[in-house]
């Protein structure tokens, strides 16, 4: 409804350029977000720094959030104020990060974010005797920490989208990238050249993705272009960065949109080669495989349901592990061994690209290995099985392997049925298995061909 209202308000449009000096003014008439919809703890802060002397605004994903009826994730504020000055203002505040310094300011469980203008850093213009580098060879920013004015940090900012800045005081909105015209028209743009600002960040590819799979909007055709090409930039991301990303790319409640997008430009590759390399092999499965994985994790999401990131990387690369798996049984080991070394290979070798922690990274084994343990339910094992810490999270993955056409002899019905069954009933179950001597029968996977099916029930993102 409001998103309608601000789309439909005709504000002059300035064709071909994208950023300029004299931002665009959105008074409270030309735009739907009031003041009240803003976190009380934010306006407190940019009032605060503004009684102070400062200048103060909200800025980013609130901003363009609130112009599209969404309700924002968080509220980060920018200032003139420099972190030192902003911490002087509040007790409650504290000054983090390396490669890009800011304020978190808490308030009981509430964080704002606040930052202080930057400004772009000109290339080859390194600040004299300084021995820390602010770019390495190929134009990327190490470090994000010169200051600048109000229209400097419109300019450094990645999206136009994203360049809003807003005054619960004067309730105006400033656009000096011509943010307000690309939200009209869904658009996600970079503010500048599109490879150099790439160059500058690679996780602005990303981040392209993230925004365009969340907001539905399109990649502006001159800012998409650089990114086949240049996606191989993200090799030189930080692991640890690159996982922080991973999660907000699948944990936003738009993974199979944004998984798509990765798909599409290549960025998957860089992301999960393993995974991309499955898809090429093993197309069908590998994608209705992770495309159920994720449907069921944006469907937990918009239910407020939790969501683990293991189960997440558990179904993301186990469409890698069968073809290793199969490796090393042809050299002669053992099937159980074998599935142990691939596993511990694959997870070895995607935590070189995305530093899953270990948190996680042994969560994703027991999810694993319960796939190998499910088969085998005679005697007390089934029981057994059922007081395992990890059964529901195993059982859900049985059944998404099952949903992109795995075929387990029923073992997923089996498992729900006994669940649900009284003891003398799971005692018949166990006694029939005996007589049918189905108990450990080995996995089939059909092959190529298979039916496409979406979404099953909404079960298997992890239910812990
Ligand atoms: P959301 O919080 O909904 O994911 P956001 O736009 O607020 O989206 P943040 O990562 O919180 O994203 O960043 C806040 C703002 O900081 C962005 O809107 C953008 O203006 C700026 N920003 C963040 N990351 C970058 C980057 N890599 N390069 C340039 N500007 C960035
Ligand atoms: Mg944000």
């Amino acid at each position: 409804m409001l998103k309608k209202l601000f789309k439909s308000f005709r504000t002059p449009l300035r064709r071909n350029k994208h950023s300029h000096s004299t931002p665009e003014v959105l008074t409270s008439h030309q735009h739907p977000i009031k003041r009240g919809q803003i976190s009380r703890y934010a306006v407190s802060i940019v009032e605060r720094l503004q009684n102070a002397g400062y200048q103060a605004y909200l800025v980013g994903g609130c901003v363009r959030d609130l112009l599209l009826d969404i309700d924002p994730k968080d509220f980060d504020v920018a200032t003139s104020a420099t972190p030192e000055q902003v911490k002087a203002e509040f007790r409650n505040a504290r000054i983090i990060g390396r490669r890009f310094r800011l304020v978190h300011v808490h308030f009981g469980r509430e964080i704002i974010e606040v930052a202080t203008f930057r400004a772009n850093h000109p290339q080859g213009d390194e600040p004299q005797n300084s021995n820390q580098s602010s770019r390495n060879e190929s134009g990327r920013i190490l470090r994000d920490n010169v200051y600048g004015n109000l229209e400097d940090d419109a300019q450094r900012r990645d999206f136009t989208i994203n360049a809003l800045y807003y005054d619960p005081v004067s309730e105006r909105i400033l656009d000096y990238a011509n943010g307000a015209h690309d939200i009209r028209n869904n658009l996600i743009r970079l503010i500048g050249d599109p490879t150099q600002r790439y160059q500058e960040d690679p996780v602005r590819m990303l981040r392209a993705v993230r925004f365009a799979a969340k907001l539905d909007f399109d990649i502006e055709k001159h800012t998409a272009a650089p990114i086949y090409t240049l996606a191989p930039m993200l090799g030189e991301i930080p692991s640890a960065r690159l996982f922080e990303e991973v999660l907000k790319l699948f944990l936003a409640g738009y993974a199979v949109f944004t998984y798509d997008l990765l798909v599409d430009y290549g960025l998957l590759e860089q992301l999960f080669p393993a995974t991309a390399k499955a898809l090429r092999d093993n197309p069908d499965y590998t994608d209705d495989l992770i495309h159920n994985a994720l449907s069921n994790t944006d469907l937990r999401i918009q239910q407020n349901k939790p969501v683990t990131p293991a189960f997440l990387f558990a179904a993301l690369l186990w469409p890698a592990l069968p073809a290793r798996v199969l490796k090393l049984q042809e050299r002669g080991m053992p099937a159980i061994p074998a599935m142990q070394e691939a596993a511990h290979d694959l997870i070895n070798e995607q935590c070189q690209r995305i530093a899953i922690p270990k948190r996680f990274t042994m969560p994703i084994r027991e999810i694993w290995d319960m796939q190998e343990r499910l088969p085998r339910r005679s005697g007390k094992r089934a029981d057994q099985l059922l007081e395992n810490p990890r059964f529901r999270a195993g059982y859900d993955f049985l059944l998404l392997r099952e949903s992109a056409g795995e075929e387990t002899n029923g073992l997923g019905d089996w498992w729900t049925l006994y669940q649900e069954a009284s003891d003398s009933e799971r005692r018949n179950m166990i006694r029939d298995l005996s007589s049918s001597k189905d108990d450990s029968a080995p996995r089939k996977r059909r092959r190529g061909g298979n039916k496409r099916k979406r979404s099953p029930s909404g079960e298997g993102a992890g239910n812990e």
